[in-house]
């Protein structure tokens, strides 16, 4: 039997006495009452269902079926016939605002914008979601405005039903999913929708209709909203996080813009900088290991070991390193599991890669490159990493 859907005439009636008439247990093994008429929103277009309680039991969810059953759940079993029902009624308003807003805006984007919804999305722990066919990506703040406007025009927002045989003489957004007698709402001469949902009284009642980004999908553009008291909130917390932003610049909120361009100029000119003594520092230790090298006969032999270098940095050592004549240099580098090691050779008796191969075979590890430069690596312990240059010299012969 069809519950009476009392929230459709009363969607401010948030507490009301029930008379539970049946009790069932869902497929999933939840338990559900039935009540002869509610003032719980169950899930449907858009809308997620209502909280609150009955009785000492907490209303988790609220479903209808095909045949207009409407099912609390409920998380424990109730034994009165009769019981209190009360709606979590700061989650209904802010669904309210939420739903009001949505056809607000919609209409405001049909007048600005000569852009239909195409479908909606009513949230109010995330924003909620207005998705237009485009592939342009818009610039919607004149659709923004105009639902504002109408906003402070504190229109009555109002809901009655229309016979399918004559709602053709209603001006409706988008044509109507169900049939029968169709339930309009109207935003008072603005907005007419074919809406089963919960609704403020008054335009006014939404408080205010703010557009946070919008996003492309595909063909669609997706339009994120938020409305009444949920705005507020990402107000206060946006202007907490400028307030926070400006103190570390120490500035106003309107010298944000200028502080960041100025710190960033500031951070390319200082990475140059540091680029460039990188470099002079590349060159002074490449400078001290040929310094510090072992002659043998027709090479220098250079055999370095470094705790936590990049590969890229050692290869960038290395490549200073070619530039000595008859060097022939091994840099190695360990962060305690890992070894990376890098060969250069000046010498053309001497081939990099040849090398290479021969020492991290010690190890069990892979390497490659030519003749001039190889690079590779691989796992290793302090031991092996304590040993690795033992047996250069013969690889050498
Ligand atoms: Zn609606």
């Amino acid at each position: 039997m069809p519950t009476e859907l009392a929230y459709q005439t009363d969607p401010f009636r948030w507490e009301f006495d029930a008379e539970i008439i049946e009790k069932t247990t869902l497929p999933d093994g939840r338990s559900g009452v039935v009540l002869p008429k509610t003032f719980f929103y169950p899930t449907g277009g858009g809308q997620e269902h209502d909280t609150g309680t009955l009785g000492d039991a907490l209303v988790t969810d609220v479903l209808i079926d095909d045949a207009g059953t409407v099912v609390h759940v409920v998380d424990r079993d109730i034994m009165a016939t009769t019981v209190h029902a009360k709606i979590d009624g700061g989650r209904r308003l802010a669904f309210m605002q939420h739903h009001s807003g949505q056809h607000l805006l919609s209409q405001a984007i049909v007048e600005a914008l000569k852009l239909d919804t195409v479908s909606a999305n009513i949230n109010i722990d995330n924003p909620s979601t207005i998705d237009l066919e485009t592939p342009l990506d818009l610039d919607v703040t004149p659709a923004e405005n105009l639902a504002n406007q109408i906003l402070y025009c504190d229109l009555a927002i109002k809901s009655y039903f229309v016979d399918q045989a004559q709602i053709h003489t209603v001006s409706l957004r988008r044509p109507p999913k169900v049939s029968g007698q169709i339930r309009i709402v109207e935003i008072d001469g603005f907005d007419y929708s074919a809406c089963g949902g919960t609704h403020c009284a008054r335009t006014g009642m939404i408080g205010i209709v703010k557009v946070l980004r919008t996003e492309r999908r595909a063909e669609r553009l997706r339009i994120h909203f938020v409305c009444g008291e949920r705005a507020l909130k990402y107000f206060q917390s946006y202007q907490n996080i400028v307030t926070t932003v400006a103190r570390q610049f120490d500035t106003g909120a309107e010298g944000i813009v200028q502080a960041v361009e100025k710190q960033k100029a500031s951070t390319i000119s200082m990475q140059k900088e540091l680029e460039e003594l990188r470099e002079l520092k590349l060159i002074l230790q490449a400078q001290q290991l040929v310094a510090q090298a072992e002659n043998l006969e027709s090479i220098k032999l250079i055999t370095a070991a470094f705790r936590n270098r990049s590969p890229q940095d050692l290869r960038a050592l290395a490549g200073q390193l070619q530039n000595e004549p008859s060097v022939v240099a091994l840099l190695a580098s360990y962060d305690g599991n890992k070894l990376s090691l890098v060969v250069s050779s000046a010498d053309t008796h001497i081939r990099a890669n040849d090398l290479i191969r021969k020492i991290l075979a010690e190890i069990g590890g892979r390497g490659g490159g030519d003749a001039k430069l190889a690079q590779g690596g691989g796992a290793a312990s302090e031991a092996q990493f304590a040993a690795l240059f033992a047996k250069t010299k013969e690889y050498l012969v």
